[in-house]
């Protein structure tokens, strides 16, 4: 049986918010975001008012937000019963996801940034927890290294870096490898496809030592030609002599719609499918997934 609960929506309306039966065997949908800005959308920018309505329509559908490591390990408790989990991802790492002001001496989180915008959704909207996913770069050109590295993009300071990750890490979000500078991995040589996944991931364990990546997401979801070391591999630098191995648990490709949950028996964790935030696509695919009852709905803990 289905039932609907209101709440009080933004502009004073009513919202009918869905509210399921329990579905574990349902879909998750994993969004995929680039840049946040600019004055219209294109493939790779969404516009601040697009990915905020995008948010809103997620939670009036009973969307909340959890991790990639979360959805791996089933851990569904961010999900209140009868609704449905969703994985946002930002892929990239520039300044647009993550900036900071300077206010009076201390550093603010800029409100127009991605990561601004979600924390303030999340004070009027209750149980949007701080669950994104992002997939960085720390050695990208044009600022895209731990969201900028030089006041050329919107003012970022290089020594800012670090502290973004960390808090990003702190809040809850899952820190995510996508590669040293981006790379084609098909294009490259084992060696080097493994340089770059393994340097990435270097970069993420010093500024949070020992964290646990659980996830890659693939360069314009282009697989490496010996497959498996997208997941698995190991860069022994030749300055030092030494082996830096790494192991992921999940993979994210660049596109092909609702991702199987972890319940689904053809669950493939090493090929995640996201849904990129192209025109009207992730409100499109919520809904659907929302109105056909293929989502993965939470039951009662
Ligand atoms: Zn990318």
């Amino acid at each position: 049986m289905t039932r609907s609960t209101t709440t009080s929506g933004e502009a004073g309306g009513t919202i009918t918010a869905a509210v399921g039966p329990a579905n574990l065997q349902g879909r998750i949908p994993v969004l995929e975001y680039h840049v946040i800005g600019g004055d219209k959308n294109t493939l790779y920018t969404r516009t601040v008012a697009s990915y905020r309505s995008d948010l809103d329509s997620a939670y009036k559908l009973g969307y909340r937000p959890i991790t990639m490591a979360q959805m791996l390990d089933k851990d569904f408790r961010d999900v209140p019963a009868g609704m449905a989990p969703v994985v946002v991802v930002f892929d990239d790492a520039s300044d647009s996801q993550f900036r900071y002001l300077e206010q009076n001496g201390a550093l603010i989180v800029d409100p127009t940034s991605a990561l601004g915008i979600w924390e303030d959704f999340a004070r009027t909207h209750p149980g949007w927890k701080p669950r994104a996913v992002f997939c960085m770069l720390n050695g990208g050109a044009a600022g895209h290294n731990f969201f900028g590295d030089n006041p050329k993009f919107n003012g970022q300071k290089k020594e800012w870096r670090f502290p973004k990750v960390k808090y990003l890490a702190d809040q809850g979000h899952e820190l995510c490898v996508h590669t040293l500078w981006h790379a084609k991995l098909s294009q490259y040589p084992d060696n080097v496809v493994q340089e770059q996944i393994a340097r990435n991931a270097m970069g993420i364990d010093s500024v949070v030592p020992g964290y646990r990546i659980r996830t890659i997401a693939l360069p314009y979801g282009l697989w490496p030609k010996n497959r498996p070391l997208a997941w698995q591999g190991s860069w022994t630098d030749p300055k030092t002599g030494k082996a830096h191995p790494y192991k992921f648990d999940a993979v994210l490709e660049v596109a092909g719609g609702p991702a199987r949950g972890p319940y689904d028996p053809q669950f493939n964790p090493r090929s995640v499918n996201r849904i990129q935030a192209i025109g009207n696509d992730i409100v499109r695919t919520l809904t659907t997934l929302q109105q056909s009852n293929t989502r993965l709905v939470v039951g009662a803990k």
